[in-house]
């Protein structure tokens, strides 16, 4: 795609700080709603309420940090008597270079991409099988709108780069060619992966929830922490408890406000994973039309299904961040019965503002912005 390689290098760099920039105030927004949002929102109690809540924590301690990773905001916060925010972020990096990071080349899905250019099946560790059986899955249960061989789609689009354009017909066709989640051949018994000739495996759709299971495993092998909310981009983790034996909050962001400005947001207790796919994270405008970075693989252009905004609540993190993509995709109705085959819960935003959630958070939702209707035509539960 660029001619040289220190164009490559400028462009990448100057397109990370402009991405740090954006998505940290992102990232900040549902931290600072995490403390501060409750029943009683408003901006002039969150310094009481923060001073209640230290108070209740007795001899626990609140550990934070903010930083980057994955290509995007990690932000940590570990209630407990040991600070395990670097620790953490050390094991989301090498996440990254080891295992799911296609742009480093030694990374284990970079060698599968490789190896299936020569046509040789790929080694694999049991997590690599394990995520790539779970997006084969998911592929196939959402009709393909979740396909985790899109990469070539993606790039061809390029909607983070300096100067994205909408690119030729023919490209789109001739890239799709080369896509569909079919064309991984895994074998969970072996551990090797193989690829059709041209097909890539990307887990960009799902990786920041990867990082969330990873993020509780590990913080399940220590007694030390209680609590603690993790946010990997849009992707997010609650964990255990909160120290004043309140429920957590996870703030949604307004999908046509400015960023830090909150949609509404929701209460939950125990471990949860939270994530929120929307046409306003990534995009760039042409001609009056907006293009942004969930991808029809049918199409081959972005999605447009009606919906803005998709937030998926369940029991794992590459599902919750999977599955977000895949109800964007696919829309209210099908999106709907989707969440309702894999267990998951899901606030769904169309293009009129209209909210409609499934039952089971129904309850959990609190909105805060009055520009959106929550509708009660629940069509699942
Ligand atoms: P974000 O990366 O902002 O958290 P998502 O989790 O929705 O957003 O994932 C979008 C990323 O996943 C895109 O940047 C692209 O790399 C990839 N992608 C886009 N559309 C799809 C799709 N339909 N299926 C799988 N991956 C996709
Ligand atoms: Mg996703």
């Amino acid at each position: 795609m660029f001619t040289n390689d220190r164009f490559k290098r400028n462009h990448k760099i100057n397109n990370r700080k402009k991405k740090y920039r954006y998505l940290l105030s992102a990232g900040l927004a549902v931290v600072l709603a995490l403390s501060s949002c409750g029943p009683g929102y408003s901006g002039g109690d969150r310094k009481n309420r923060l001073k209640e809540e230290t108070s209740a924590a007795g001899n626990q301690e609140e550990y934070s940090r903010t930083d980057f990773v994955m290509d995007t905001v990690f932000q940590a916060k570990i209630y407990g008597t040991e600070d395990l925010t670097e620790d953490l972020l050390e094991l989301l990096s090498r996440l990254e270079k080891k295992e799911l990071s296609w742009r480093i080349s030694d990374s284990e899905i970079a060698r599968v991409n490789q190896d299936s250019q020569s046509g040789t099946a790929t080694e694999i560790s049991r997590d690599f099988a394990r995520w790539t059986a779970a997006s084969l899955d998911l592929a196939q249960k959402s009709e393909g709108a979740f396909d985790p061989t899109i990469g070539l789609l993606t790039n061809l689009w390029n909607i983070e780069g300096e100067n994205p354009v909408v690119p030729a017909e023919s490209e789109i066709r001739k890239v799709l060619d080369q896509c569909g989640w079919n064309k991984v051949h895994l074998d969970e018994t072996a551990l090797t992966i193989s690829l059709d000739d041209g097909c890539t495996l990307d887990f960009g759709a799902s990786g920041k929830g990867i990082g969330c299971d990873a993020a509780a495993a590990f913080l399940e092998g220590s007694r030390r922490v209680t609590g603690a909310v993790v946010s990997i981009g849009g992707s997010n983790l609650v964990y255990g408890s909160k120290p004043d034996g309140e429920a957590w909050k996870v703030a949604i962001q307004d999908p046509r406000g400015k960023t830090g400005e909150l949609m509404g947001y929701i209460s939950l207790e125990g471990t949860n994973y939270v994530s929120t796919s929307g046409d306003y994270e990534k995009y760039f405008e042409q001609d009056g039309k907006r293009y942004h970075h969930i991808l029809d693989p049918h199409t081959g252009y972005p999605a447009r299904s009606g919906l803005i905004s998709v937030t998926v609540i369940c029991g794992s993190g590459l599902l919750s961040d999977g599955l977000s993509t895949a109800c964007f995709v696919l829309g209210k109705e099908k999106a709907l019965a989707l969440l309702e085959s894999y267990g998951a819960e899901g606030i769904l935003v169309d293009e009129n503002k209209n909210v409609v959630t499934t039952g089971g958070i129904r309850n959990r939702y609190t909105p805060i912005s009055s520009d959106y209707k929550l509708t009660d035509d629940e069509l699942t539960k």
